[in-house]
């Protein structure tokens, strides 16, 4: 018997129908005699219409207000939820995050999880009863106020509860199979990874992958969280994200696991890129512009400087397309003192990632990638690695079929094509 944290995500309790399939596999499992907590999204697109509200009323919608609002969904979803298992003839009890000891921070919108005193869980677990816990909202001990943890914050609220209640796994169920080798829309050979490192899974998450949230895998990479990302639309098994140390429960099994070098590549469209043209090459520039940058409140990803011939450079870096005006507009107010010439945006950019553990035990990695896009004719804008990953950007027209070349290339390519449920992984 184990003690098993399910994560349902709000695309798998979209309607009522959806809610009593969900109740169902929750069942299953408690009648296969584990113990079960659940976290819950709230249904479907309900955060997304309730943000549509608040801004029909507020331009600015108050902070505090805001949370108040939106931890609602995961309310009616939650109660909906132990409704059903209620009605199956299974004990369920249904816990706001205060009531289940979600302590956070008071940045509300943003908040980050201080502390989890899962008493009235552990209570309810011992009487026998499934335990259903809505997701994404918790409670600031100094303003007594209810926070929320950002978007897609119930996977957060997963991982932490396993963290807590020191579960045996948790199980983070969405409208997608697994993490993939690369997103199967985008390409359609990609391939179920049997598991991926936490900190594959971190590389590939802030690099496009959607599947799980960075600050869930995070948090379960700090405190020891054995992740499996699984579909509630088919009972075929998922992918395990192990954190260092970790033992795959399959291999434990008997299967025989073989390494890749690169375990998936990573597509992101949603980057633009940032020229400062005819920047002085003399030192503290670099540190001008990015500080203007970060005070923007842009969020930096790339950089690249070019060699100067004439005593000017140019220096090109990337941040998010939303970044992009807010980052020119504060650039452009401090021309004179930077002494630049001018600025140039381009948001028509892709950025291609190629990730795997395997890259710092094994050289020629970068080489194949090179190859490949050379290959097949596609121009490279920018390059930049850290230990275990290569970026490069590209026009944005070139990434699909780059990505494609580049999965071939790594022998990442299944035989089949993936079925997709035209999810959204959420
Ligand atoms: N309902 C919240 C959102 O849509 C939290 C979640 O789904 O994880 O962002
Ligand atoms: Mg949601």
């Amino acid at each position: 018997m184990a003690l098993i944290v399910q994560k349902y995500g709000g695309s798998s309790v979209a309607d009522a129908e959806s809610i009593k399939r969900v109740a169902k596999r929750i069942v299953d499992t408690r009648r296969a005699g584990h113990d079960v907590v659940v976290a819950v999204s709230a249904m479907g697109d309900t955060t997304d219409e309730l943000l549509d509200l608040a801004n029909e009323v507020a331009p600015i919608p108050a902070p505090r207000e805001l949370d108040m609002l939106l931890s609602s969904g995961e309310r009616i979803s939650m109660a909906l939820l132990a409704m059903a298992i209620h009605s199956m003839g299974f004990e369920a009890r249904s816990f706001t995050g205060s009531q289940a000891g979600m302590i956070t921070d008071s940045q509300h919108g943003a908040a980050r999880i201080v502390d989890v005193t899962p008493v009235r869980l552990r209570e309810a677990l011992d009487e026998g009863a499934i335990v259903i816990v809505a997701g994404f909202q918790g409670f600031n001990r100094d303003t007594r106020d209810i926070t929320t943890l950002g978007r897609g914050g119930s996977d957060t609220t997963a991982v932490a509860l396993a963290a807590a209640l020191s579960a045996d796994v948790c199980e983070i169920y969405s409208d997608v199979d697994g993490i993939f080798t690369a997103d199967p829309r985008v390409i359609p050979k990609a391939q179920k990874l049997d598991h991926v490192s936490s900190e594959e899974m971190l590389e590939l998450a802030a690099n496009g992958a959607k599947v799980l949230y960075i600050r869930a895998v995070e948090y379960a990479r700090r405190h020891g969280v054995l992740i499996h990302a699984r579909s509630t639309f088919s009972s075929s098994e998922g992918t395990y994200v192990l954190g260092e140390g970790m033992k795959n429960p399959r291999e434990a099994e008997g299967a025989v696991m073989e390494e890749p070098i690169v375990a998936g590549v990573a597509t992101d469209f949603s980057q633009a890129k940032i020229t400062v043209a005819g920047v002085p090459d003399v030192p503290g520039k670099a540190a001008e512009i990015f500080k203007i940058v970060a005070k923007s409140g842009a969020n930096v990803d790339m950089i690249v400087q070019n060699v100067s011939a004439t005593g000017r450079t140019d220096i090109s870096f990337t941040v998010p397309k939303a970044d992009a005006a807010a980052a020119l507009k504060a650039l452009a107010g401090e021309q004179t003192e930077v002494g630049f010439q001018n600025l140039i945006h381009d948001d028509q950019i892709g950025k291609l990632s190629v990730v795997g553990a395997g890259m710092r035990t094994h050289s020629g990695v970068s080489a194949t990638l090179f190859e490949a896009l050379s290959a097949g004719g596609i121009n490279i804008e920018m390059i930049s690695t850290s230990e275990i990953r290569i970026s490069v950007v590209l026009r944005d027209t070139d990434l699909t079929e780059a990505a494609r070349t580049v999965h071939t290339a790594y022998g990442l390519d299944g035989d089949a094509e993936a079925t997709v449920h035209a999810g959204t992984g959420r």
